[in-house]
């Protein structure tokens, strides 16, 4: 029996409103936007970002998910994982009865024709969705635009014999789903981290070198069968959309560069291609911190959003360069004035810190939050800081 898909949510929108102004809207940050994005209470100033929170991709995913629920009461209702890397949005989805394929005791295989599975807005493998297709489960569909246009140019890359390399990270939803596209095409491709990965395949491309080591390095991030010599002739540059956009950039500028050293200016289009794939509320974002560090002289920033969320991280990165920065998870890692628990950039467990806010005088704290931080967890983080500061 073929899939039904949801592509377009589920004529619920009206329906579903409420409840989700009502988990996830804050009246706190509605105030603080009407107020040029500046909260003032005694010694303490909040600058918020200019672009914060919810991406477009993120509301439609979280929007067209109660939707579903909505439209399938008595029916199961699964998610492939976290639909968001926001874990307060996916507690709220198990409390509505969501369920998640990535739950312990939970597996595909029980997965059949009345289930309905919900595809998250970074998109799932093309294998995944072959597979639950085969089962006739009912699904709905968020992959965001700005992810289907990455997977329009590697398409194009594989059947023109491109190599996708793809900035990312390869242990991530969206470029493991990105990737597989490479190859339902028949292409291969190659996913680098950051810069110091792109200089190594940069040497290798220029200069050739050792295969074997090559293969040791990037084995696992490669498609099977990667052979560097033949498989990096011809190169199309993708991202995962989340990514810090001036790495993306940089990255491409090497590849391109280390291109034209290889083949010429005269054969350069035929080796390499790029398309800008940066998604823009990923940009918005980032440059909305960037300006508030430039605009204001702020003590300290927090920056509020899931650990394993790859956009917080990258927001976390900008702002720790020029100032003190705590990116925490939700309000409750505010422990007290003279605690907060949080995840250093670049480190995986969270650790707590003591003496993070002055504890008298004036205090000016830079506020920002991930593309899938929903503003109510943002308006408590002001709260908070407001109590600590009174
Ligand atoms: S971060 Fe960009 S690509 Fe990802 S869901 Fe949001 S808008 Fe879409």
């Amino acid at each position: 029996m073929p899939s039904l898909i949801f592509r377009k949510g589920l004529d619920l929108k009206d329906a579903v409103a409420g409840i989700l102004a009502e988990n996830y809207h804050s009246r706190v940050v509605e105030q603080i936007k009407a107020n040029d994005f500046t909260y003032t209470a005694g010694r303490l100033t909040v600058h918020l970002a200019r672009e914060f929170g919810f991406c477009y991709g993120v509301d439609r995913a979280v929007d067209y998910a109660y939707q579903t629920r909505a439209r399938f009461p008595q029916q199961r209702v699964y998610l492939t994982g976290e639909i968001i890397h926001n874990p307060h949005v996916n507690d709220q989805l198990r409390a509505m009865g969501v369920r998640f394929m990535s739950d312990p005791g939970e597996s595909i295989d029980q997965l059949g024709p009345r289930d309905v599975v919900i595809l998250p807005a970074f998109g799932v493998t093309v294998q995944l969705l072959t597979d639950l297709d085969r089962r006739g489960c009912t699904l709905v569909d968020t992959t965001c635009g700005s992810v289907l246009n990455v997977w329009k140019n590697v398409r194009r890359y594989a059947q023109s014999g491109f190599t996708s390399v793809i900035h990312g990270k390869v242990w991530h939803e969206e470029t493991q789903a990105t990737a597989s596209q490479a190859v339902e095409r028949g292409g291969a491709y190659l996913v680098v981290l950051n810069g110091e990965e792109a200089e190594y395949v940069c040497g290798y491309i220029r200069n050739g070198g050792d295969r074997a080591a090559f293969l040791e390095r990037f084995g696992s991030a490669a498609s099977s069968g990667f052979e560097p010599d033949r498989d990096l002739a011809r190169i199309g540059l993708a991202n995962q959309t989340t990514m810090l956009m001036s790495e993306s950039l940089a990255i491409g500028e090497l590849v391109r560069a280390a291109m034209l050293d290889r083949w010429g200016a005269d054969d350069l289009a035929a080796h390499y291609q790029a398309f800008d794939t940066i998604c823009s509320a990923t940009q918005d974002r980032q440059d909305a911190v960037v300006d508030l560090l430039r605009d204001h002289h702020v003590d300290l920033v927090v920056v509020v959003g899931g650990y394993n969320s790859s956009n917080t991280a990258n927001l976390a990165r900008i702002c720790a360069a020029a100032r003190p920065t705590f990116h925490i998870a939700d309000p409750a890692c505010l422990v007290s004035v003279d605690e907060i628990r949080h995840r250093p950039i670049g480190k995986k467990d969270e650790i707590a810190t003591r003496g993070w806010l002055p504890a008298a005088g004036p205090v000016r704290i830079g506020l920002t939050s991930g593309a899938s931080t929903p503003d109510n967890l943002v308006g408590a983080v002001v709260a908070t800081l407001e109590a600590f500061c009174a």
